[in-house]
């Protein structure tokens, strides 16, 4: 049996995160955790927490910690986590986000970080060319689009532009980025539990390269917390 993990995947919006987040949670059996998409869910359901999140996600702004936080607390306390770990994607977002999901999960902690490392330059040209399904988040581009007339290939919903990917709104979330969570890579650093990986290649090369730090991580720290 594949072993559980708790990982931590960072990187610049665009560095193919949501892919690899999608085929880490297959390899490792363990749920895809996204606030990112948890977020949608609640806007596109109407819900009173998407009414209160909308405007401020479609400005590309970040969202209050406590909010954050409380949302990937309760998502982090249902079974399916507990028993074997999560992919955590797009949180923490600061030092405060980190700080407060080290103390959800004292006296276990995350096995690793993952940083997903891209150009800012090369980010950039995959956002402008990003598709997503409105329905599964299945994400494509412009040029590798789904079979059918923008269908979602996976689930038949409407493949679009997301609201969050224009220019103004990219290079708002780029320039948070390095304000803001940048700093996160120093801090798992300097708790040694950060691995950078060249994002830089086919989705395929680069899941190879996240296994192989995974499994490093592993042989040099003796199987992690589960
Ligand atoms: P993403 O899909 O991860 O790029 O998230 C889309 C938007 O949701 C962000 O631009 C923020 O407005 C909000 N968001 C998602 N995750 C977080 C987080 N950890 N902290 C604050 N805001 C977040």
């Amino acid at each position: 049996m594949v072993p559980g993990i708790r990982l931590v995947v960072l990187g610049k919006q665009g560095a193919g995160k949501g892919t690899q987040c999608v085929r880490l949670s297959h390899h490792y059996v363990v749920p895809h955790v996204s606030t990112g998409e948890m977020l949608r869910g609640a806007v596109k359901s109407g819900s009173e927490l998407g009414a209160k999140v909308k405007e401020t996600m479609e400005s590309g702004d970040l969202l209050g910690d406590d909010l954050i936080m409380e949302l990937v607390a309760e998502r982090l306390a249902e079974p399916d986590a507990r028993a074997r770990g999560f992919i955590l994607d797009g949180c923490p977002r600061t030092i405060h986000q980190a700080e407060t999901l080290a103390s959800l999960l004292d006296p276990g902690d995350i096995d690793l970080t993952v940083d997903v490392e891209v150009s800012t330059n090369q980010v950039l040209k995959r956002l402008a060319a990003r598709r997503v399904c409105v329905d599964c988040g299945t994400n494509y581009s412009v040029s590798a689009p789904p079979r059918m007339n923008w269908t979602c290939d996976i689930c038949g919903g409407e493949v679009v532009q997301r609201d969050d990917d224009t220019e103004e709104a990219i290079r708002r979330r780029l320039d948070l980025y390095e304000r803001q969570t940048a700093p996160l890579i120093d801090f798992y650093d300097k708790r040694r539990q950060l691995s950078r990986v060249n994002g830089v290649g086919s989705p395929e090369a680069v899941f190879r390269r996240i296994i192989r730090a995974v499994e490093d991580r592993r042989r040099r720290w003796g199987g992690g917390h589960r």
